[in-house]
């Protein structure tokens, strides 16, 4: 630790001494122009998250707005394989620049970096967190909305990307499991800690369409998680079925095709 000048604003330490909390939000790319930012978190991976960060992009487009994607899940990259998006990301000497999809959408994830791109990353927590900074000080986004594909939880990794990306908001993406069981309230926690305001909740895998009748059949009991959410101040924006269509559509690398309109109240509260 250097002799202490005791003037906060110029030192990085952390000390007992501290009169004011220190920042760690990054400056964007000088080149670059972004909007607003919207984080999308979970409280633990594969709870559609990147589905739903995904579908948000596509409907802010199909609005009329530029839009891109920072995939921030570095250990679970699913962003460029939704959008079918294989080649590698270029740099020049201003910086990284992302990768368009088929409808103009910028994409910059670990995968569009990766020699193989079923490569698994198997880096540390400091060093994912470097890469998720570094999409956001050296990629040249040009955008009127960039979604941030948190990684999941609110491990170390998390913490980083909420400290170093300045977010407008975030969208809670959980099952109707987790929503009962508040396993997104710490994610909430963090939010608050971090002044981030909370768009709402989108409730993922929360019925099923019959395909014969096509009546919902709720796979945990209806109204449980409206009031799960309501105890905790939140607003559920939108539930979304198990729709094997959905999971075709993003294996298949066209999530763009995709015409359902369940995230609208999400992209409305948004735009
Ligand atoms: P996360 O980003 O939270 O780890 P993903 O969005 O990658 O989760 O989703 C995990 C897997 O589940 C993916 O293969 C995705 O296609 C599938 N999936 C997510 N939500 C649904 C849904 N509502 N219906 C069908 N499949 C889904």
């Amino acid at each position: 630790m250097s002799e202490c000048t005791h003037d906060c604003s110029t030192c990085g330490e952390s000390c007992g001494e501290r009169t004011e909390p220190q920042s760690f939000l990054k400056e964007h790319n000088p080149a670059a122009r972004v909007g607003r930012v919207y984080g999308v978190v979970s409280g633990k991976g594969g709870v559609g998250k990147s589905m739903v960060t995904s579908q948000l992009a596509v409907l802010a487009r199909r609005a009329g707005h530029k839009v891109g994607v920072l995939d921030a899940d570095v250990t679970g990259p699913s962003i460029p394989r939704a959008f079918g998006v294989h080649q590698r990301a270029m740099a020049d000497e201003r910086g990284m620049l992302p990768v368009e999809t088929s409808t103009g959408i910028q994409l910059m994830s670990v995968n569009l970096l990766l020699d193989d791109e079923t490569d698994p990353v198997i880096w540390r927590g400091p060093v994912i967190g470097g890469v998720v900074t570094q999409f956001w000080t050296d990629v040249i986004w040009d955008v009127d909305y960039l979604f941030v594909d948190m990684p999941p939880g609110t491990g170390d990794v998390a913490l980083s990307v909420f400290q170093s990306i300045p977010l407008d908001g975030i969208v809670i993406v959980a099952s109707p499991q987790e929503l009962v069981g508040m396993v997104v309230e710490k994610a909430v926690k963090m939010a608050e800690m971090m002044a981030v305001p909370i768009v709402g909740v989108v409730e993922n895998m929360s019925y099923l369409l019959c395909p014969d009748c096509g009546r919902e059949i709720p796979l945990f009991g209806q109204g449980r998680t409206q009031a799960a959410a309501d105890a905790h101040g939140l607003k559920l924006l939108a539930r979304m079925p198990i729709d094997p269509a959905l999971a075709q559509l993003t294996d298949q690398g066209r999530i763009e095709d995709l015409q359902a309109q369940w995230l609208a109240p999400v992209a409305e509260a948004i735009l």
